[in-house]
């Protein structure tokens, strides 16, 4: 048995997390400030001996009581909405002051330790698909920058920690991730689509829609996180973690409304957020050689299982 420390477990990836890692025998101390997660997320765990809650913002440092193997540093808010304007200057310090004190408790407990980075590393890419060599094309200081930089910096600290403090370190760079346990409100393009076709509301567009994402279902990201953590062989990464399969919003907006059709939802056109990358498609070449791993979940399917979770939750 194990034991390991998820931070943002309460979030949407990391609620999923917990439950696979707790389902395995593993003992699990969960940390979260609640801002975007949910103690309903982990509501099940509660009551499990394995399976510990702590409020904290990991902008502070934490004193683990208990010695951990493992560490998984999910913590932080994700969709643009909610890590921009006035939390912009709270998402930089989660993502650095959080990486550090995180990785104090690793250099303490010789714990090894994931760091969730992100596409958005690559910024408006001018490379694509984006391969992990690629350096990318980030404003630094435009509106995303706060995240964008701020897992930048996270992982130039997590190679500093590993270079010149021995530590032992995995990073994943996640591409855009759905399914069930998200927010409602969470803002991101998926939640809103379904939930505005739920509602029988307008369908939100921003831009003209020829951006591209590339939509991977939860359960794939979950199994190549835990792959890349476990993996023994030394390879520290960065690696993509998404599915490979592109499609344009306006694509995405169709085929949610194909699945949910007679909602009276109509296409609706906004102005497009500044640097809102117009390409994103990861090469997971690199993971597939080195974790064995590919996403096996298509977004026809993912997508079905995300609409019956939103169904369900609107309902309530
Ligand atoms: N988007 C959209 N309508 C929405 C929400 C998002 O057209 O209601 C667009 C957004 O501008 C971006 C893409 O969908 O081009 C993905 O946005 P999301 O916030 O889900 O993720 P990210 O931009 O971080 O990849």
């Amino acid at each position: 048995m194990r034991t390991i420390l998820v931070t943002g477990g309460t979030g949407f990836v990391g609620s999923h997390l917990c439950k696979l890692l707790v389902a395995e025998g593993n003992r699990v101390i969960c940390i979260d400030n609640n801002y975007t997660g949910s103690l309903d997320n982990v509501r099940e765990l509660l009551t499990q001996e394995n399976f510990t809650f702590v409020e904290h913002d990991i902008i502070e440092p934490y004193n683990c009581p208990e010695k951990l193997d493992r560490i998984y540093n999910l913590a932080c808010p994700a969709s643009p909405p909610f890590y921009q304007g006035t939390r912009s200057i709270f998402t930089t310090k989660t993502c650095v002051l959080g990486i550090l004190n995180m990785l104090e408790l690793a250099k303490r407990d010789n714990a090894r330790i994931l760091q969730a980075s992100t596409s958005e590393v690559y910024g408006d890419p001018l490379v694509h698909p984006q391969v992990e060599s690629y350096r990318g094309n980030v404003n630094p200081n435009g509106i995303r920058a706060c995240y964008d930089e701020g897992k930048r910096c996270a992982e130039s600290l997590m190679f500093d920690y590993h270079r010149h403090e021995g530590v032992d370190i995995r990073i994943i760079r996640i591409f855009n991730t759905y399914g069930p346990q998200m927010n409602p409100q969470d803002g991101r393009v998926i939640s809103n689509f379904i939930c505005q076709a739920l509602r029988g509301e307008d369908i939100t567009i921003y831009g003209d829609g020829h951006q591209t994402r590339s939509f991977q279902y939860i359960d794939d990201l979950i199994a190549g996180m835990v792959r890349m953590m476990e993996n023994d062989k030394g390879f520290l990464g960065p690696v993509n973690l998404g599915n490979p399969g592109e499609f344009t919003i306006r694509e995405l907006s169709e085929i949610v409304l194909k699945k949910l059709p007679n909602t009276g939802s109509k296409l609706t056109y906004l102005p497009l957020p500044s640097d809102d990358p117009i390409l994103r498609c990861p090469d997971i070449t690199l993971a597939t050689e080195r974790l064995g791993w590919k996403p096996m979940i298509p977004l026809d399917e993912g997508l079905d299982k995300t609409i019956a979770y939103f169904r369900n939750k609107l309902a309530k």
